[in-house]
């Protein structure tokens, strides 16, 4: 026997999709409930993006989200890009009209929207199990999941699934009523966290004929980096010192750059693909974030993405239940998927022009360095970076 409830907005995961989604529909007087997979320690500890772009830093700001942002975000207008041992920095703030963008790691996001959550007594429910979505294609679709060892079945008006890639809203849908774009990449990400002050104020993209790396940061003390590798490689294949040693190797520069070092604390191989599904809606179930699509992260925006599918998203649902209309919600998919592919095409581009081509292919190198000293001399190319990577307005 399952015990019974009922909201208007059954939303299935608490990344940074659903809390959001739940965030702003509250505000709007629209009643949802958030299940959770995992425990909190659990996703707030979650090491992933950390580049906000300046139009997800205003709506967290305009919506009671920014004290620790404003306080702890670090603000960034420009970054670098490093080939040949050489760094040319990409001015963003200047070739954008003063956009720019906000380095602040993902888990303080989700921290951040929990704490907003459950301090105005939202609805949000942690390590629930056995998720299953029912009647998505009729007027009063349900959620079924087991909680605190008991069955439960959430009634809705409306399902919003926000369980990022690995979810079960996607697989809910019947196959061949949405069409899922897929294009892998030959290569993997391997991401570590250090504790060792930034090397640089700014990010720095580097073009090395061993590989792609990033430099990256989390906060004045921590260090976010990145090595590319090859997809099939187990991180036993990575011990700490042959990291450091990679890394040391393709930052170099002629003048000599230092490289600052400390104890790794976190290390994860991430796999790179494209993914879309496409429409982001199926009955009344609504896709939002990683469930909807993936970006390989060279461009820094999945995240963006999702924040930027939930506020359509909330606007079109709080029309829709509050008087509705149902414009927004029927052209939900079709406004949000202007901006993925934008962004799918930027973050395939950054990718394509940084990384170690499959097979070392002679004429893929020398291809990429002509675009890399072209997005570097040429301001139309570099305003180009710039404008995609803090976002463009409307798109
Ligand atoms: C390992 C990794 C590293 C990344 N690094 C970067 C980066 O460096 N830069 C960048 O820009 N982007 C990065 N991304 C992408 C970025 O983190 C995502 O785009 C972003 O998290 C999308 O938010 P979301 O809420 O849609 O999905 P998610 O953050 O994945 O949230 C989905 C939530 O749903 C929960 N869930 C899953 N299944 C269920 C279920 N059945 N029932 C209930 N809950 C469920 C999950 O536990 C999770 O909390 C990374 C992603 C990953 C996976």
């Amino acid at each position: 026997m399952s015990a019974v409830r009922s909201t208007q907005v059954g939303i299935v995961g608490g990344g940074p999709a659903g809390l959001l989604l739940g965030h702003l529909l509250a505000r709007q007087g629209i009643d949802s409930v958030v299940l959770e997979a995992r425990s909190r320690p659990y996703v707030e500890q979650r090491v992933r993006a950390g580049v906000l772009e300046q139009g997800t830093v205003d709506l967290l700001k305009a919506n009671d989200l920014g004290e620790r942002l404003q306080r702890e975000g670090l603000v960034h207008e420009g970054l670098e890009l490093r080939f040949d041992g050489i760094g040319h920095r990409i001015p963003l703030a200047e070739l954008t009209g003063g956009r720019a963008i906000t380095v602040y790691g993902q888990q303080k996001v989700v921290a951040d929207l929990t704490d907003a959550r459950l301090a105005a007594g939202g609805d949000l429910l942690f390590e629930v199990g056995d998720v299953s979505l029912h009647a998505i294609d009729s007027d009063a679709p349900s959620i079924h999941f087991r909680h605190d060892g008991a069955d439960h079945e959430l009634r809705c008006e409306v399902i919003a699934g926000c369980d990022g890639y690995h979810g079960v809203s996607r697989d809910a849908i019947p196959a061949g009523a949405v069409q899922v774009y897929v294009r892998e990449y030959p290569f993997a990400w391997l991401g570590i966290l250090a504790e060792a002050p930034p090397s640089s104020e700014e990010l720095i993209y580097c073009h090395h004929e061993r590989g792609f790396a990033l430099h990256s940061l989390r906060s004045p003390e921590l260090s976010r980096l990145y090595l590319q590798c090859d997809p099939s490689d187990e991180l036993d294949v990575w011990p700490d010192e042959r990291i450091w040693e990679e890394l040391r190797t393709r930052f170099a520069t002629r003048d000599g750059f230092t490289l600052n070092e400390g104890p790794v604390v976190d290390k994860l191989i991430t796999p790179m693909r494209s993914v879309v599904v496409e429409p982001m809606q199926y009955g009344r179930l609504f896709l939002a974030g990683d469930a909807a699509h993936t970006v390989p992260p060279t461009g820094a925006k999945g995240l963006n993405l999702a924040v930027n599918d939930v506020r359509i998203l909330a606007g079109a649902l709080a029309d829709w239940l509050a008087s509705g209309a149902s414009e927004g919600i029927a052209r939900y998919s079709e406004q949000c998927l202007e901006k993925v592919w934008r962004v799918q095409h930027f973050s395939w581009w950054m990718t394509s022009m940084l990384h170690r081509p499959a097979g070392r292919d002679p004429f893929e190198h020398k291809l990429q360095r002509a675009q890399l000293r072209y997005v570097t001399r040429s301001r139309a190319a570099a305003t180009t970076l710039a404008e995609n990577y803090v976002g463009l307005a409307g798109a």
